[in-house]
């Protein structure tokens, strides 16, 4: 009988607690330490405040990049080995930054008008050599088939969690263009891209776009700057020939891999002519 008496008390004081707060159920009541915070009413004028993923090379071995990425000076969300251990039957990454908080991988960095990429942002890393220097080539690393699957389920969950658009995932390279070459040419963006990570052009709308010409016939590097400035890519009208060489460069390790020396031609316009006709510019 008193244990029943306790329990009536009980309901009561919950019952005009939720009176008080003017909620309808008691889920919404979430109590802390010092406080209540009353949940029942949820903005609409909110968005997700991750909106780009980072794809980047460690141009380090694992244990070395491990050690880099988790001292106090840079890191980034996730690492991934050249070759995954399995457990359970399921390769392994590592995370080194909880999603919820800023990581430091991107540096100096510009996407689609927005600055200071970290801020916004998931960076992946993946164990890769990066490039050897021969002569006056780059020879870069190419990537194990389990790791570009790793890298591919990963971001998939990334990228369907935050709702990020496909002309958002991107290379370091690319919001980087005057500093950074990873992840390199090498990265399969058109196998993720048929996966459903980031964006690809459509063949038949570049040829469509490229109007027979031939495809290393030279344009006008202003216009395919303002392309690929459309686009998203960092152009600043104070560039030296040579730092727009470079943005192209960016461009092309993107989405023409077979010839990244940055020459403004014909292909690329027409790439670019593609992705902006495919991903419309979504307010960002
Ligand atoms: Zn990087």
């Amino acid at each position: 009988m008193r244990r029943f008496s306790i329990r009536w008390r009980e309901a009561i004081i919950l019952g005009s607690l939720m009176l008080l707060a003017g909620c309808q159920s008691s889920s919404s009541v979430t109590p802390h330490r010092d406080y209540v915070l009353e949940k029942s009413r949820q903005a609409q004028g909110a968005d997700q405040r991750i909106r780009f993923l980072v794809i980047h090379y460690t141009a380090e071995d694992f244990h070395t990049a491990l050690n880099t990425l988790t001292d106090e000076h840079v890191s980034a969300h996730y690492l991934i080995p050249a070759q995954p251990p399995i457990v359970n039957g399921q390769p392994v990454a590592w995370q080194l930054v909880p999603e919820s908080m800023r990581a430091w991988h991107a540096g100096e960095s510009g996407w689609r008008g927005r600055t200071n990429i970290n801020d916004t942002s998931i960076g992946i890393e993946l164990e890769n050599k990066g490039f050897t220097q021969r002569l006056l080539e780059r020879q870069f690393y190419p990537y194990p088939a389990l790791q570009v699957a790793l890298v591919t389920s990963l971001s998939r969950d990334i990228v369907r969690r935050y709702q990020i658009q496909p002309q958002d995932v991107v290379a370091h390279s690319d919001i980087a263009p005057q500093r950074k070459e990873d992840p390199g040419p090498l990265f399969p963006w058109q196998q993720l891209a048929e996966k459903g990570v980031g964006a690809w052009p459509q063949a038949w709308r570049v040829k469509a776009f490229l109007h027979g010409r031939d495809p290393q016939q030279s344009v006008p590097m202003a216009g395919l700057l303002d392309k690929l400035a459309r686009y998203g890519y960092p152009v600043t009208q104070d560039m030296t020939p040579r730092q727009q060489r470079r943005v192209v460069a960016a461009f092309q390790m993107h989405f023409r891999q077979r010839d990244y020396r940055g020459n403004p031609d014909a292909e690329s316009e027409a790439i670019a002519d593609a992705l902006l006709q495919q991903y419309p510019s979504a307010a960002n």
